[in-house]
């Protein structure tokens, strides 16, 4: 039985003021039913981690793959760590394309990060160009084999699907589109890491999720739970999706 998880990604969004967002929340939801995890800019890791106790994990929205060095402006998986994330969002689709990131940046963040004791929750998604020519399946089969280091284990891996062209666009795929991609990762997982990680790791939805379509996401197979983006930001809207998600 996979624990289902609500995920928010603040980007570049938040300052020391928002963290009255987050404490709302955990107050509220610290005890529902399902795992929640804030991803806030760097800035706010060590703060929010405090204000948000055990209810709310914290985690950051990339990391470099060296553990130390002469990288200037970039922050590595133990830095995350020592400032109190859980867990970091590697290779949405925003870093790909602002930082011309490949599969193989992706893997390696991803296996330095696992190494510094971080859980990963690794991004996938299609083009609408890329849906529009029948490719979508093969991206994410590439996408998944290319940036899914081999150490991972269900414990320490979620992926979220994210199909770009629903990001931030109110655009949303049809419950059938997001059941076939979701299916398709599960079985992705299984075929290269078997039954015990395949079926155990967590597949997110991302891409406009809020609370008037959260439930209906919810009740899609192997769905389980969600990357939010904007939605996230306000206690309430996210409250409404995590409120979803529970009882889905
Ligand atoms: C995201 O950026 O991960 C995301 C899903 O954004 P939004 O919910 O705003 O579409």
């Amino acid at each position: 039985m996979r624990r289902k998880m609500a995920a928010g990604n603040w980007k570049m969004n938040g300052l020391q003021d928002n963290l009255a967002e987050l404490e709302a929340l955990a107050q509220s939801y610290g005890d529902a039913d399902c795992d929640i995890l804030i991803c806030p800019p760097a800035t706010l890791i060590h703060r929010a981690s405090s204000v948000c106790g055990d209810g709310i994990a914290i985690g950051g929205q990339d990391c470099h793959n060296a553990e130390t060095g002469a990288h200037t402006g970039d922050i590595s998986a133990q830095m995350l760590k020592d400032a109190g994330a859980t867990h970091v969002i590697l290779g949405h689709s925003e870093r790909r394309e602002d930082h011309n990131e490949s599969d193989n940046h992706v893997r390696l963040k991803a296996r330095a990060a696992i190494e510094s004791g971080l859980k990963v929750v690794i991004c996938c998604g299609e083009s609408l160009e890329e849906r529009e020519t029948n490719n979508t399946l093969d991206i994410i089969g590439g996408q998944l084999a290319g940036s899914i280091p081999d150490q991972v284990t269900g414990e320490n891996l979620v992926v979220a699907y994210e199909p770009i062209w629903a990001i931030g666009t109110g655009k949303v795929p049809t419950l059938d589109q997001i059941g076939d991609v979701h299916d398709f990762i599960r079985a992705r997982l299984v075929r290269r890491f078997g039954d015990g990680v395949g079926l155990s790791t967590r597949i997110l939805y991302g891409g406009s999720v809020k609370p008037s379509n959260a439930a209906d996401i919810f009740g899609v197979s192997n769905v389980d739970g969600a990357l939010v983006g904007g939605a996230s930001l306000k206690a309430e809207d996210f409250g409404q999706i995590i409120a979803a998600l529970a009882s889905s």
